[in-house]
């Protein structure tokens, strides 16, 4: 059962992480049954398929996108998302940006990091990072506010959590450096079904689960 799922995954997790529940690929029922076991955070991977779901739930859950963006399909996210997880270019911000622009609304993001350097994921590769940052101070509606990643495609814990370690380093050093103003580090959303366990350890403050929820 989706609520005993739910009770039993927030029992083992620290009051300070916020659960996501990756409702992707779920009904309409069973995203509600999310809803009724008390917790309000969507993430959705799809935007045709959160724009329905939006549609039929509305504002009261707070929306996370966490799926690749396409830039032409920004403006129907724009003013109905918590969280956009999956920032990966400086076009992407720009996108965001104009959109917002149009419509007067901040849109408040994270930035995805493709630390395991895996071609089957997207995220902004290290070396790519700094000048992101850069870009950032230039922007009036689109704020970031920390980093997403995904662990590494292996079993074996030491790397996975080797790739958590390092994401918390970038979170961390970032958090230090920059100014409230221009940057204001909340987030660090790392963990899903298999290695949540392993991300809170390692500093994660948003675990975005799906399988353990829904199985
Ligand atoms: C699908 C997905 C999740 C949830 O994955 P589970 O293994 O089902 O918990 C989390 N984050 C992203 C970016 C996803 O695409």
């Amino acid at each position: 059962m989706i609520s005993d799922n739910i009770n039993r995954i927030k029992s083992e997790i620290p009051e300070q992480v916020t659960l996501v529940a990756v409702s992707k690929y779920q009904s309409v029922e069973d995203t509600q049954a999310v809803l009724d076991a008390g917790v309000y955070d969507l993430g959705e991977s799809k935007v045709q398929d959160f724009l329905i779901k939006h549609e039929i739930l509305g504002d009261r859950p707070r929306w996370h996108f966490i799926g690749h963006l396409q830039k032409n399909k920004v403006k129907y996210l724009i003013g109905k998302t918590f969280l956009i997880h999956s920032v990966d270019s400086i076009e992407l911000l720009d996108v965001i940006e104009r959109e917002g622009k149009k419509q007067g609304i901040v849109t408040d993001v994270l930035l995805q990091l493709n630390l395991a350097r895996e071609d089957s994921k997207s995220g902004i590769l290290i070396e790519e990072l700094g000048i992101v940052l850069e870009s950032l101070p230039k922007y009036q509606f689109v704020k970031v506010k920390g980093l997403m990643a995904m662990g590494p495609l292996t079993q074996n814990n030491d790397k996975i959590r080797e790739i958590f370690v390092e994401l918390k380093k970038i979170y961390d050093r970032i958090k230090e450096e920059s100014m409230d103003e221009v940057l204001e580090m909340n987030y660090l959303s790392m963990g899903m079904t298999d290695d949540y366990t392993i991300a809170i350890e390692e500093g994660s403050n948003m675990i975005r689960v799906g399988r353990k929820i829904f199985s």
